[in-house]
């Protein structure tokens, strides 16, 4: 007997979360199945809605602005302005420890690598961070954590013309993390403010050690960055202590993976799909499905199954939401032959000549970047022939085509839009 839902979403990262919330906040019984960790844990944590435009390499000024000049084909031109517009307004209330809402301009952001990064939303911890600031900045490496080389970010920071004066220093970390020096371990001690050994051997807490370590090189700065390791459970404890001591304001620059901030994002996210009654079954990939009916606009998908320890479990419902990912999360895959959508097996539009799929200039523009899925206006995929592949599929986020997100600049906003989206349609056609 299947498991039997209203709605039904495969795939837990951004995509599949809003999907799933915005469906069951119409009311609807929603049903989120994922199979591993989402790419919030690589991803900076940052929330780009449109950093740049194709015809453009200066940042976009105002990514609501710029989106009705993009090809027809972008996610962005299903949802439309306004359908992008209330899926940030949903992203705003269930994160709340971001920042950014309060204008439609991009914030400019620095990041580990010392570039600058347009984007809509960035976690309050990154706040006094941003380069539009004119406050002197000093940023703060830790040895052993080779990701963030702060005198090399200074440097390119000062090269792009930054409106302030920065300088970088790197420090050992107080307590020796050096043989285990995981962003999660530097994250507990400073929440605990555990009792850590300094240099000279005598015992200090964490947070003010760290503090006295840094002391040294501040020399006027007026505000002091740090790599995103600032507490897990209460950053915000962590920073407001070290503003303290410090008697300056503290930011994290954004890393690269694992990603604190983009952890804590998925622990609200998922504390709001809890709060919002959706039932959560994690771990186990979907492997098949059942259809009732044939592949096309009048044919529709019974049930999904998902693999347990080799035992298949049915999840039957009215409505379906694909939100597996892209090339990156395996929504998506490829070899030498072919481009597929290993779920539905959804069509793939590619050339048939692989050697099409890419620029030869590495940094050119590359088919593969955009390889997804079309939908039709209601986000449902599209076979070969135009017409829909199933009556009651919709795909949202990275699973999606026609569109670049490194490029562009644009991924987490195209999840939140297009599964806020498809949640809300889904949930209005079981009604
Ligand atoms: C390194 C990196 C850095 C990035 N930096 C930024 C940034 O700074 N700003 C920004 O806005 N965006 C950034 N992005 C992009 C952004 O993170 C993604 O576009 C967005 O998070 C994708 O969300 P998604 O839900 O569509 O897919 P994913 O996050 O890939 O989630 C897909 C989920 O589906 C699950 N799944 C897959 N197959 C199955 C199956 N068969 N059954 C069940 N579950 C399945 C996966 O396990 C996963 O949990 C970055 C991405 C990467 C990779």
């Amino acid at each position: 007997m299947a498991i039997e839902s209203e709605v039904v979403v495969v795939g837990g990262g951004l995509a599949g979360g809003f999907a799933a919330l915005a469906a069951a906040r119409e009311g609807a019984d929603v049903r989120l199945l994922s199979y591993k960790q989402s790419t919030l844990a690589q991803a900076s944590g940052l929330v780009d809605v449109l950093g740049y435009t194709p015809d453009s390499d200066r940042p976009a000024a105002d990514p609501f602005e710029a989106i009705p000049s993009l090809a027809e084909e972008h996610p962005y031109r299903t949802v439309g302005v306004d359908g992008v517009r209330e899926a940030m307004a949903v992203f705003d209330e269930v994160a709340d420890r971001y920042r950014g809402a309060h204008t439609d301009r991009n914030a400019l952001l620095p990041t580990h690598g010392g570039t600058i990064k347009p984007t809509a939303r960035y976690p309050a911890g990154a706040a006094a961070g941003v380069a539009s600031d004119e406050r002197d900045a000093l940023l703060v490496g830790f040895e052993a954590l080779v990701d963030f080389d702060a005198p090399h970010a200074a440097a390119h920071l000062e090269a792009a013309g930054v409106p302030f004066d920065v300088s970088g220093a790197t420090i050992a970390f107080p307590g020796g993390l050096a043989a285990d020096a995981k962003v999660t371990r530097y994250a507990k001690l400073l929440d605990e403010d555990a009792p850590v050994e300094t240099g000279t051997g005598a015992t200090r807490r964490a947070r003010s050690a760290l503090a006295s370590a840094v002391q040294p090189h501040l020399d006027g700065a007026e505000r002091v960055g740090f790599p995103a390791v600032l507490g897990d459970d209460d950053p915000a404890a962590v920073r407001e202590s070290l503003e303290t001591q410090l008697g300056v304001p503290v930011f994290e620059v954004p890393m690269g993976p694992p990603s604190l901030p983009g952890l804590r994002l998925e622990d609200d996210l998922y504390a709001a799909l809890d709060a919002a009654g959706v039932s959560m079954e994690t771990g186990n990939p979907v492997v098949d499905y059942e259809p009732d009916g044939e592949r096309g606009s009048e044919g529709r998908i019974a049930s999904v199954s998902i693999d347990r320890n080799g035992a298949s479990i049915p999840f039957a419902a009215d409505q379906f939401v694909l939100a597996t990912g892209g090339l990156v999360g395996k929504g998506i895959g490829s070899d030498r032959e072919r481009v597929e959508e290993p779920v539905f097996d959804c069509h793939v539009p590619h050339a048939t000549d692989r050697y099409e799929w890419f620029d030869t200039d590495a940094f050119g523009d590359h088919d593969f970047a955009r390889f997804g899925l079309p939908t039709d206006d209601d986000l449902r995929p599209l076979d070969a022939r135009g017409g829909a592949e199933f009556e009651n599929l919709r795909a949202a986020g990275s699973v999606l085509g026609g569109y670049d997100f490194a490029a562009e600049k644009s991924g987490s906003g195209v999840s939140i839009a297009t599964g806020h989206a498809a949640g809300a349609a889904a949930a209005e056609a079981v009604r």
